[in-house]
């Protein structure tokens, strides 16, 4: 059954048709229904209040979180990244339950800063990657000049697999390099119907390029796209239906299948018997008076049934899952089952955490899912102070939704909130007013950057001693160093030799 999942994510800079394309690849795996489910997203995330909306409402986000379709056997799990403009630490943590990602690129624009910044996160953990340069139909950049962005840029060997004849005006098709057909454009729209040609005679110009790219490029490799060292690159539009199917194949023939986990004591195979996972996201429920929460759980071993018991690493001890959301392809026979390499949603009240391993016999703990430096660092202030408590417990929950991070430090009362991500606070202070009815302001902090601090004891005491102004503990109790610049880092690294100073916490 392993063999048969492929679990992947689509990484962009928005506006590179990541929506446009996850209808299309659900259209051709006949899930349909979801596909509207999804442009009302797509369409939602253009405005930050609607987006905000729809945050609150979560029916929609919950659904897409999660979108499974089957083709020629192959149950493909697609995990949507979280796509507004900036970033947060649910899109980092979604790329640590999949095993592939397609990385979509705008033919007019090449690598864009979002790409690169979800890219790093992939090459954190080879992740393999299939690139899709996409928009081809339009005008675009030259293609020998988009991928020698990719391979400069990313520092990744290329392999085209597809080149298009002529794009924008001129667009005539795309050549399949392995096989010689070209894709057709039809019809007033020029888009992709099926009709396919074969021994066509291509323009000189274009018969030139596909030489110079044979010649110029490494042949696809399998292991070496596997180890994250090299990419396959499609062209294609997502608009008209060009290269999606080629996509969907490419994931199905060179994409892994589940992977095995990182653990302290060694990888857990899929073909371990025992059921183990990890949550990798969670998210309020639809309706925020209830504070019911759904943990996403990436199944990593085992055939996982319904009314299952399983322990969170972080309780200790065992809950029934009940009443699991599976997601299932649309023609699939409702099972009460669930494979490695697929996604479990776990309604609960607060009790499981991202970062939680949940398993049978609770001696598995899966490493790996980290928690990032936070880039902006704003002090929390109330505007009714009798409203600690409330705001202390809200800030929990919030940290350990992966909303933001939150920071007690050991001087003072005012805590602390860090995000990767502009857009978190405008989150942070949205949810505050509507779920726990605490109005917040945020200042200016005097903290630029935090870091995980990490030693022996006697080392962090003596820390401590000298620079009790600048420590915190997070959530969890450890303690970190608030800092006032990059440079403060490294000046403390470098007198105190027997700490660590972490830019990324795992669980
Ligand atoms: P996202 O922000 O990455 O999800 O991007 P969308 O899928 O919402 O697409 C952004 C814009 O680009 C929309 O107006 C799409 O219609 C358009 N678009 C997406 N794919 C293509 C394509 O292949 N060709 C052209 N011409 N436009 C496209």
């Amino acid at each position: 059954m392993t063999a048969s999942r492929r679990t992947f994510a689509i990484i962009s800079h928005p506006d590179a048709g990541k929506t446009t394309l996850t209808e299309k690849l659900l259209l051709q795996g006949g899930a349909i229904h979801l596909a509207g489910e999804v442009k009302a997203r797509g369409q939602a995330r253009r405005a930050r209040s609607d987006w905000m909306k729809i945050e609150q409402q979560r029916g929609i986000s919950v659904t897409s979180s999660v979108m499974t379709f089957e083709r020629d056997g192959i149950t493909f799990n697609l995990l949507d990244t979280p796509g507004h403009e900036d970033f947060s630490e649910d899109t980092y943590r979604t790329l640590t339950a999949v095993d592939s990602a397609i990385m979509v690129i705008d033919a007019a624009k090449g690598i864009e800063p979002q790409t690169r910044k979800l890219f790093e996160v992939c090459r954190l953990r080879s992740v393999p990657i299939i690139t899709f340069i996409n928009k081809v139909d339009r005008e675009g950049r030259a293609c020998f000049d988009l991928l020698d962005e990719v391979a400069d840029m990313l520092a990744l060997d290329v392999c085209p697999m597809s080149w298009p004849v002529g794009m924008g005006g001129l667009f005539q098709g795309i050549l399949d390099l392995g096989t010689g057909k070209v894709s057709r454009p039809e019809g007033g729209s020029k888009e992709f119907l099926g009709k396919v040609d074969e021994n066509v005679v291509l323009p000189d110009d274009v018969a030139e390029e596909i030489e110079l790219a044979q010649a110029g490029y490494p042949e696809f490799d399998l292991e070496a796209y596997r180890g994250g060292d090299l990419t396959p690159v499609y062209f294609g539009s997502a608009l008209k239906n060009f290269g999606v199917v080629e996509l969907i194949d490419a994931i199905a023939r060179f994409a892994p299948p589940p992977r095995p986990q990182p653990t302290e004591a060694g990888p857990v195979e899929p073909d371990h018997k025992e059921v183990t996972g990890f949550i990798f996201k969670v998210q309020a429920n639809m309706d925020p008076m209830h504070r019911d929460r759904i943990a996403f759980m990436r199944l990593v071993s085992g055939t996982f049934k319904r009314g299952m018991k399983l322990t969170p690493s972080g309780l200790g001890k065992p809950i029934a899952v009940h009443s699991p959301i599976l997601f299932f392809a649309q023609d699939r026979e409702i099972a009460d089952s669930a494979e490695p390499g697929d996604i479990i949603g776990i309604p609960n009240h607060g009790t499981l955490r991202v970062g939680d391993t949940l398993s049978e016999k609770n001696q598995i703990r899966f490493t790996g899912l980290p928690n990032f430096a936070p880039e902006i660092l704003r002090r929390v202030a109330l505007k009714d102070p009798t409203k600690t408590k409330q705001l202390r417990k809200a800030l929990d929950d919030l940290s350990e939704e992966g909303v933001i991070q939150v920071f007690y430090p050991e001087i003072g009362s005012q805590w602390i909130v860090g995000v990767v991500g502009q857009l978190q606070l405008d989150v942070l202070i949205s949810r505050l007013e509507a779920e726990y009815k605490v109005e917040a302001m945020l200042e200016a902090s005097p903290f630029d950057t935090a870091r995980w601090l990490k030693g022996a004891d006697k080392a962090l005491d003596d820390f401590a001693a000298f620079n009790k102004m600048n420590l915190a503990r997070d959530r969890d109790g450890d303690p970190v160093f608030m800092a006032k610049s990059a440079w403060d880092v490294g000046y403390q690294q470098e007198r105190n030799p027997d700490l660590t100073f972490s830019a990324t916490k795992e669980r």
